[in-house]
């Protein structure tokens, strides 16, 4: 498959890099108005499948994105937690690593670990 280095998957990495945490796929799309959606959502795609980004399910269904910054060791993979906010419904990347043990002959390829409460800025006192 032809993976070139295109204006619109230049832009649309920019906006992740931008993005200390995961980003929705709403936001993006809302934030490039010159791509139209199904190609955004064709070039997110192919960078979850690069291992540029990753995808976090949240809770309503909402996909997030983010960089592979944290998973990028040896051999890519995403056993990482994603925190979400229950105010602010930001959604991030926590580094520490979880090792799960899969019984005999099972292989893991997306892992959507997923923690809801409330962030350090919206913790109620
Ligand atoms: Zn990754
Ligand atoms: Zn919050
Ligand atoms: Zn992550």
């Amino acid at each position: 498959m032809n993976r070139r280095k295109t204006p619109s998957k230049e832009k649309i990495l920019a906006i992740l890099k931008s993005q200390g945490d995961a980003i929705s796929h709403e936001t993006i799309t809302n934030q490039i108005t010159d791509i139209n959606r199904a190609t955004i959502y064709r070039i997110l795609n192919q960078f979850c499948e690069d291992g540029i980004a990753h995808r976090i399910i949240a809770e309503n269904g909402k996909q997030f994105f983010a960089l592979c910054k944290t998973c990028e060791v040896e051999e890519h993979h995403h056993n990482h937690l994603h925190f979400q906010c229950n105010t602010c419904e930001k959604v991030e990347c926590f580094e520490s690593e979880i090792n799960i043990s899969l019984p005999e002959g099972y292989a893991i390829e997306n892992f959507n670990g997923l923690i809801n409460g409330y962030c350090n800025t919206c913790a109620p006192a």
